[in-house]
């Protein structure tokens, strides 16, 4: 038995792990004890890990389509066959006729490549990942808000705080081991306040619920907001040292009321007071959020209005304090960090002015002297931008890498349409999934187990992955399969090792600089930003002035969501995740244990709605929207509120996106796939 150490696949969390392997296959898993993330703990699924690894279904040899169906290849044939239809779509068309989406599952050193291979190899900047259906908005708010787009407090940290806000989060389904550092704060006395439509497992150790109705958060945070400025709980010190565009900030805030926030979100104004005071006076405070804030068409402006609670109250730069949005898939930090984004570069490099950055000559000439090309002039499409794109026919082809975009896009038929438009599709993955079934050329990668890189998780910390078996069959790492398409696109990358391209990856990337293999070994994982060789990192972001110079006041308008009931679609639709599975389920559904807990897609409905609609447990349901829709069982719990519908996004086979409003965040690109309005009627059936 062989025992090696590596990070957990599933979320963004970064569980530090050992896996044993015997004869090529990975027979068993268990936690690291001696680390800050999770000492000794895992949640169901990373003690699950092992199934899917070695799954019958993987992906072994390349496919190509021959007289419409899906046959296996040689490599060669399937490299080249690619390399030949992009050159022909690049040199027919343009370099922006092509889309690229790399994974957050894939190494950072594979998302660096996968941006290089857009922008150098084919010369576009249309290059993104699944930041875009979760923490753009992330992204975009926090660098306007305060310079610097990632989780601000280390997870150990959570401990410290006196009030944690949880906002639009569901640790204890989607960050387990998180949600078990939430509870050892509040047995040590922090105090908990949730703010979520649905009522969350940790609602039972919270101090307060605020089930806000959905799509009304702005409306509770101003209305905190302005609790705070009237009561002169706010830092003037801070507010003067830190801070600019107070004064309108508070100005704009006069007329607010009370009475109208308590109508918007449904939460009586004394308990919004009440959550004001507390987060305010019962210091250090930290803001804990996930999709539930970002996945809204007003995700930038929702981010921004948290970012304002901190600057008032001076929680932020300090322990316990802080505002923390925990990451999704377990690199998707990295995806970000990498510049895998059609209008930043590795670093946030900002090619447009998008989110207060600027172009800036100097940073993109040291990019074409490490890539060696002209850098492409124009900024790139989003994810949904392609799809639109694919519509119109203005892009021809795309290379999806370890992405269902079938399953975890909005509106998932519109999503179908777009790929059934393009002249040329090709899929990496390690399963077949819907759109690697709809794919031209499917390459088969290998999982995390059969590579060596580097993963970042939610906290900024970068962490060592480690090889532990060969790849199954004949299926590469990304790594290996974007390096070889680009050498047969006459753009050769010939490296020896991951280390290789995190080297050069690091001479881009300022937070990455002082960073190498030999450090995130002997330090056990390095937060960014670490400038030089010399910094021992950053565990709190903001210690010492914010990262932005001044933290910028904003003030967020709130707006209802692009779709309100009405007769023929009278509930709202919110979706998010479950415990036992991993975003579009490709691994988690083929886990025995985890697909026994939950089989098949279903649908929250509250009692008092079940009755009305004739609804029973457990019974099939309809459920549809403006946009589609779909047959699932029905689960009644008061965990929903009357009047809302709640879904999974897990399951590839029963799609929830089917259903979901792709109305998109003009800011950040992210859809409004947390709320919508929809139907529901027994099935026929
Ligand atoms: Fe893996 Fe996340 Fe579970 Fe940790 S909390 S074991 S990283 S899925």
């Amino acid at each position: 038995m062989k025992r090696v150490s590596t990070i957990c696949p599933y979320c963004g969390t970064g569980c530090n792990i050992y896996l044993t392997s015997k004869n090529g296959r990975v027979v068993g898993v268990y936690p690291s004890r001696h680390n800050e993330i999770n000492s000794a703990k895992l949640c169901v699924k990373g003690w699950n890990i092992p199934e899917f690894i070695t799954h019958p279904d993987r992906l072994k040899k390349p496919l190509i389509r021959k007289n419409g169906e899906l046959t296996e290849c040689e490599w060669e044939e399937a490299l080249a066959f690619s390399a030949q239809k992009l050159l022909e779509i690049k040199t027919k068309n343009s370099p922006d006729a092509i889309g690229v989406i790399g994974s957050a599952r894939c190494t950072n050193e594979e998302l660096y490549l996968a941006q290089k291979f857009a922008r150098a190899a084919i010369g576009t900047n249309n290059i993104d990942h699944c930041a875009r259906i979760c923490h753009a908005p992330t992204v975009t708010g926090l660098i306007a808000s305060l310079g610097s787009g990632g989780m601000t407090n280390p997870i150990h940290d959570i401990k410290n705080a006196k009030t944690i806000i949880l906002i639009g989060g569901n640790p204890f389904e989607a960050h387990p081991i998180i949600a078990g550092h939430i509870i050892d704060a509040i047995d040590n006395g922090t105090e908990l306040i949730v703010a979520d439509p649905r009522r969350t497992r940790l609602c039972d150790f919270a101090a307060m619920h605020l089930q806000l109705n959905p799509g009304s958060d702005i409306a509770l945070i101003n209305a905190m907001a302005k609790v705070i400025i009237d009561e002169n709980l706010t830092d003037q010190e801070f507010i003067k040292n830190n801070t600019e565009k107070y004064e309108e900030f508070k100005e704009s805030f006069k007329d607010l009321s009370l009475e109208e926030a308590q109508f918007i979100t449904g939460i009586d104004k004394e308990k919004i007071r009440l959550a004001a005071r507390r987060y305010a006076t019962q210091k250090p405070s930290s803001i804990i959020y996930t999709l539930g804030i970002t996945e809204h068409y007003t995700g930038t402006a929702n981010v921004r209005a948290l970012a304002n609670l901190t600057l008032l109250t001076g929680n932020i730069g300090k322990p316990g304090s802080g505002i923390n949005p925990l990451r999704g898939q377990n690199n998707v930090q990295g995806g970000c960090d990498m510049g895998v984004a059609p209008f930043m570069l590795p670093g946030y490099k900002f090619i447009s002015p998008l989110c207060g950055g600027n172009s800036d000559k100097k940073t993109i000439k040291k990019y074409e002297e490490v890539c060696r090309v002209p850098f492409p002039p124009q900024q790139g499409f989003m994810t949904p931008q392609m799809i639109e794109g694919a519509l119109r026919g203005d892009i021809k082809a795309m290379w999806i890498m370890g992405e269902d975009l079938l399953t975890t896009e909005a509106n998932a038929h519109k999503s179908q349409k777009a790929l059934e438009n393009l002249h040329f599709l090709i899929v990496s993955d390690l399963f077949l999934t819907p759109t690697a079934q709809r794919a031209d050329v499917v390459f088969p990668a290998c999982t995390f187990a059969e590579k060596e890189g580097t993963f970042t998780n939610t906290e900024r910390r970068v962490q060592r992955i480690h090889k532990v078996i060969e790849p199954l069959g004949e299926s590469k790492s990304d790594l290996e399969i974007i390096s070889l398409l680009s050498s047969k696109m006459n753009y050769p990358m010939e490296y020896e090792s991951a280390e290789e391209v995190f080297e050069e990856m690091k001479s881009l990337t300022p937070q990455y600089a002082g960073i190498n293999y030999g450090r995130i070994e002997s330090e056990g994982g390095i937060q960014w930003p670490c400038p030089r060789e010399d910094s021992k990192g950053t565990p709190i972001l903001h210690s010492e002035g914010i990262a932005r110079g001044k933290g910028e006041f904003y003030v967020p308008e709130f707006l209802e969501p692009r779709e309100i009931p009405d007769e023929k679609f009278p509930f709202y639709l919110s979706t998010g995740r479950i415990l036992f599975h991993y975003n579009c389920g490709s691994m988690s559904g083929r886990t025995t244990r985890l697909a026994r807990e939950f089989s098949e897609n279903f649908v929250m409905i509250n009692p008092e709605d079940a009755r009305r609609f004739g609804i029973e447990e457990h019974e099939e349901a309809v459920v549809s929207t403006r946009r589609g829709e779909i047959t699932v069982r029905a689960k009644i719990t008061d965990e929903t509120a009357p009047g809302l519908l709640w879904m999974p996004i897990n399951f590839y086979k029963s799609r929830t996106n089917v259903l979901t409003n792709d109305a998109m965040d003009e800011k950040s690109g992210v859809s409004e796939v947390k709320v919508c309005a929809a139907a529901i009627k027994r099935s026929e059936k």
